[in-house]
């Protein structure tokens, strides 16, 4: 078993820190955030994962986890350190690599032994080159020699681990991932990684350092374009008047497409899809190529994610003064991330249109509340109600942002029930468009024919108002 840091305790590093004590490696969890650290000394997860808490504190008590922002200590007794701390966006698409190299000068400034570094961030192809060039640049050199700080000649290598967890699930796939992808560039190193993740009994793809980069974004871009790809299908079923989910199902049967991955919906969020879309999208340019797929890609999840907003101001005359429910804030169930949520594109637009928002998301209220404070906002006002029957009670309008078990349980005749106006926008496909016909919700989806349409009464209703009018004068 091995001594390993993780630097870096968000969705990847806490994750990853926690599942290798599980499998009985000595762990120690590295972040700068104090609040973070004291939060996981208690016991308490500083993030939203299934079955994470447990684990935390079973192998804190085994004495197999630690938490601490003193990297110095860390670093110096591990044998391998894990970063996985974030490498956000910028502005031009590019990944923010600021972080890593924080943490690559961190291990250069404290390490005294051989030790491997393993990049689990997501990070551009050839940036695992840059981190061990840029940990040697600050290593001590006496002019033969790399030493660590106490002055031993030591060996440092950097190997490239990308990560596959899906918020929501995370311990689950990190414990029976259906890969592990390994890239490196010495048989020490690959050995060392394999020894590692040998008790996990998870098949290991070994290959280069530059290729399990691109593994990852590949993977994940990929992704991102099915979604896409069954998002274009979808409004194009709309204009044609095919079934979306009926197309995907018929299509799901096919082992070539794969039956995951074909939902339509309001576009793909996270702290994934689109930053990784982007980055891959702005690497290829800086070599002078056009990944067109994946700009397709970018392009329709662009629009998608307020399609849903688009139609409503269509069909309403204002949202000025209407009490619109918002039924789910994460970018998917499961998880308190709001990372592009398709929420952050809709609701400013509702507020500036002076919508009165009642908000309810079982888990991600209140970081949205932290964007979004409760009261006035703009030309709208959001309020933050804890469950689903007080968003919709009197409601002009109802958008379903987040296919949560809690609002999947509302049944059609209790939008009909509670709301002043049955009018809802859902952006997951929920339900079955025969149970909200029935009830007569007017129900629009993704892909699909508009159910319901309210309207003032038929002209079979009125025929017959009108001869209730005649026998009672
Ligand atoms: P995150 O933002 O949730 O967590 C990053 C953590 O690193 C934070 O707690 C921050 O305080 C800490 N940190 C920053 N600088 C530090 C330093 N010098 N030392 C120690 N800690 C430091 O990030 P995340 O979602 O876990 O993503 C991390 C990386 O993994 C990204 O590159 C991401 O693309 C990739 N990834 C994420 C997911 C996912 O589902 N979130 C899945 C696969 C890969």
């Amino acid at each position: 078993m091995y001594k390993i840091a993780v630097a870096g305790t968000g969705y990847v590093g806490l994750v990853a820190g926690v599942c290798f004590a599980e499998v009985g490696h000595q762990v120690t969890c590295v972040d700068i955030d104090e609040n973070k650290v004291s939060m996981m000394e208690q016991g308490i997860s500083p993030i939203y994962e299934a079955g994470l808490e447990e684990l935390m504190q079973k192998n804190f008590a085994a004495g197999r986890l630690n938490y601490t922002t003193d990297y110095t200590r860390a670093y110096k007794e591990a044998d391998a350190i894990f970063i996985g701390v974030g490498t956000p966006e910028q502005p031009d698409g590019s990944a923010n690599l600021s972080y890593i190299a924080t943490v690559a000068r961190q291990i250069a400034e404290t390490i005294e032994k051989d030790c491997l570094i393993v990049v689990k961030s997501t990070v551009p192809v050839g940036t695992n080159d840059k981190v061990e060039q840029f940990i040697y640049d600050f290593l001590p050199y006496d002019g033969e020699k790399y030493t660590g700080n106490d002055g031993k000649e030591i060996r440092v290598e950097v190997a490239s681990n990308p990560e596959f967890l899906a918020q929501g699930t995370a311990v689950r796939d990190t414990l029976h991932a259906e890969r592990i992808i390994i890239g490196t560039e010495s048989k020490w190193a690959e050995e060392m990684l394999m020894k590692i993740y040998e008790p996990f009994n998870i098949p290991i793809v070994s290959v280069s350092r530059r290729s399990a980069e691109m593994i990852k974004y590949a993977s994940n871009d990929f992704l991102a374009l099915k979604i896409s790809y069954m998002n274009d299908i979808a409004n194009l079923c709309e204009l044609v008047g095919a079934d979306i989910q009926d197309v995907a199902l018929g299509m799901s049967f096919d082992e070539r497409i794969g039956s995951k991955f074909l939902n339509a919906g309001i576009g793909y969020g996270g702290s994934c899809f689109p930053k990784d879309t982007k980055a891959l999208k702005y690497l290829a340019e800086q070599h002078g190529y056009e990944l067109k797929t994946v700009k397709a890609a970018i392009d329709v999840n662009t629009e998608q994610k307020t399609m849903l907003y688009r139609k409503a101001s269509k069909r309403l005359i204002t949202f000025n003064g209407l009490k619109v429910a918002v039924l789910g804030l994460t970018f998917k169930p499961g998880t308190d991330d709001l990372r592009e949520a398709p929420s952050l594109d809709n609701v400013p637009l509702l507020l500036d249109h002076g919508a009165d928002i009642f908000a309810f998301d079982p888990v991600g209220a209140d970081n949205f509340k932290r964007r979004y404070p409760e009261g006035k906002i703009s030309n709208g006002s959001i309020t933050y109600v804890d469950d689903v029957k007080n968003a919709l009670d009197g409601a002009n309008v109802c958008f379903i942002f987040t296919e949560w078990d809690e609002i999947k349980a509302v049944k059609p005749d209790e939008y009909k029930k509670w709301m002043r106006t049955p009018l809802v926008y859902d952006g997951r496909n929920i339900y079955e468009l025969q149970g909200m016909r029935e009830t007569g919700v007017e129900y629009h989806s993704i892909g699909r024919s508009i159910c319901a349409r309210l309207s003032k009464p038929n002209a079979k209703e009125i025929d017959s108002n009108e001869a209730r009018l005649q026998t009672t004068r």
